[in-house]
């Protein structure tokens, strides 16, 4: 990953920390060491990084069950926000996913269950600073182990639903009983936390939102799985000239009703212009070529990029449509319209 710094590999997993996570830890402990802030002192500075060694463990154990099925882990990056397991493909076998999925938290509640009889017997004879720190290492394996085992999405707990139906039901079902699942409870949640606690609320929303957001992209990745760009790219593509005008190319999107097409001169890619460059085009500038509207900087794709990706990167820059490009020349282009459509029939087929 980009600005991240290698501490150590195991299992044959790299484990990085962001620099951003790096800057803050920096902070937290030049906080500490200079009193800056009152109450936080290097105690805490020391629990706030065993936090984030609960979630190196956490993260470690679902990549090394994953890896005992085959999967490819490329690193383990920690983040201020967490950690992150950078996978290749996740296995499809609903078996193998629930046990992926379970590993994470109960090495943290395992870890809490064993270390709670240590504190019993032994806390007394430690150091405060260290009872104290023994004591919430533990709780915060504790919650970490707990909070992840709900059974929603994005949560530990949805995944380990999902596999658990999965054995069951074909794959989208599961995913979307294991969303509605997730997301009623969301809803329980925040109708206690209304009568107990308004902490709660706040938890609720995220998992409710998590639940709602995370549902759906499974269900669109299971379903454009093994599409790929030339399964479904319009081949035949109408292209214009850079030099046709604004009036020439505004005439033949209302004739063959696209809304965009890429700019294509001498077997070579311009750009790509849209009704949404032309339609603001004031009366006395219609005559004008359409090379002086249309966008230049033109993101494209390939024959065998796979859909999903495709539709992210639509997504992520915000445009309808992707000239699809092989060995520099255009063989097709596919729209945001064409990919719904695959989605569309997939879904047909597969809840059938
Ligand atoms: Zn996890």
């Amino acid at each position: 990953m980009k600005y991240s710094l290698k501490i150590f590999t195991i299992f044959g997993i790299p484990v990085e920390l962001h620099f951003s996570f790096l800057l803050l830890m920096l902070a937290i402990y030049l906080v500490a060491v200079l009193n800056l802030i009152p109450g936080v002192d290097v105690v805490v500075a020391v629990l706030i990084t065993l936090l984030f060694v609960a979630v190196v463990l956490h993260e470690l154990t679902h990549s090394y069950v994953a890896q005992r099925y085959g999967v490819e882990i490329e690193r383990i990056v920690l983040l201020p926000i967490g950690g992150v397991s950078a996978m290749k493909e996740l296995p499809k076998d609903p078996h193998q996913e629930l046990m992926i999925a379970v590993a994470g938290p109960l090495v943290n509640l395992v870890l809490a269950v064993v270390l709670y009889p240590v504190f019993l017997l032994f806390g007394n004879s430690l150091s405060p600073s260290l009872n104290f720190l023994l004591y919430y290492f533990i709780l915060m394996n504790f919650l970490l182990g707990a909070f992840n085992l709900l059974p929603a999405f994005p949560m530990d707990g949805g995944r380990v639903l999902r596999a658990y139906l999965a054995e069951r039901m074909n794959f989208i079902k599961a995913t979307e009983t294991a969303a509605s699942i997730g997301k009623t409870l969301a809803i329980l949640m925040a109708i206690v936390g209304i009568l107990i606690n308004p902490f709660l609320i706040l938890i609720a929303i995220f998992v409710y939102l998590g639940a709602d957001q995370e549902s759906k992209m499974v269900l669109l990745n299971t379903l454009l799985e093994g599409i790929n760009v030339r399964d479904i790219m319009t081949r035949e593509v109408k292209t214009v000239n850079p030099t046709d005008t604004v009036d020439e190319v505004l005439k033949v999107m209302f004739q063959h009703k696209h809304m965009g097409y890429p700019v294509y001169k001498d077997g070579e890619l311009l750009g790509i212009i849209t009704f949404h460059d032309l339609s603001p085009v004031p009366e006395e500038k219609k005559h004008l070529p359409v090379e002086e509207f249309m966008t230049r900087d033109v993101l494209v794709t390939s024959p065998d990029e796979d859909v999903a990706t495709v539709l992210e990167k639509l997504n992520l820059n915000n445009v309808g449509r992707l000239p699809v490009v092989q060995d520099g020349k255009l063989v097709g282009i596919i729209s945001k319209t064409d990919i719904m459509k695959a989605l569309e029939m997939r879904k047909g087929r597969m809840s059938s």
